[in-house]
């Protein structure tokens, strides 16, 4: 069987029986709502598969490259020990300033280092300092050209037994045509990168815009 389509039936019995949220969540979707650029949010029924996924990881220290309005670093700094941490990768400070009073709401800021500095610099950064196999968990969700550099980093930070989620790995359906610009291109060839590559465990969910779960051997 395929997976079934969603009409908006179906979608909105989801968010009715299916999602839980924190009103801090709630709150900061809502005020993502009217954003230009909201589509970037993950859903709320992505965010908590991955809230699942940290906690079944039993995870403590996790990687996000791209954190948009922060609704994802909210959804997983929930989900970690009190101890717990995001390391939050992005360059946009207007976008970031938008979840930060909801990840207080939440009394999770203490878990979120947000880094504003290109998610390249700062990966190799952490490298650099020894921090290779010492995170649990990374989400990707940025520049789609970059993807590649991202996971690549984040394989070398992740331990053995760690998983890396990224996100927009079907892109709307269009790896699945010519690639007609660079972030088709860049995505579908890394979909074929990941198919084949024997460091990892894999599985591509048809969750929200396609999201790929590699877990490091
Ligand atoms: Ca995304």
């Amino acid at each position: 069987m395929r997976t079934l389509q969603i009409d908006d039936r179906l979608f909105d019995y989801l968010q009715a029986h299916a999602v839980r949220e924190h009103p801090a969540q709630t709150a900061l979707r809502a005020a993502t709502a009217g954003h230009p650029h909201a589509g970037m949010q993950i859903g709320a029924d992505q965010g908590q598969l991955m809230a699942l996924l940290v906690k079944l990881l039993g995870a403590r220290r996790t990687i996000e490259v791209g954190t948009f309005t922060g609704y994802s670093a909210l959804t997983v700094a929930l989900a970690l020990p009190d101890d717990g941490r995001v390391l939050a990768c992005d360059i946009n400070d207007d976008y970031t300033r938008i979840g930060r009073p909801f990840w207080a709401q939440a009394g999770v800021a203490h878990k979120i280092e947000l880094v504003l500095a290109p998610a390249r610099d700062t990966l190799d950064a952490r490298l650099a300092a020894g921090e290779a196999a010492a995170y649990d968990f990374a989400f990707i969700d940025a520049d789609k050209v970059n993807y590649d550099v991202y996971y690549e980093r984040c394989l070398s930070l992740v331990r053995p037994g760690g998983l890396i989620a990224l996100d927009n790995t079907l892109w709307s359906g269009a790896v699945a045509r010519p690639a007609e610009d660079a972030d088709t291109a860049a995505l579908h060839a890394l979909n074929r990168k990941l198919r084949d590559d024997a460091r990892i465990d894999l599985a591509l969910l048809t969750v929200g815009d396609g999201l790929s779960l590699a877990r490091k051997r």
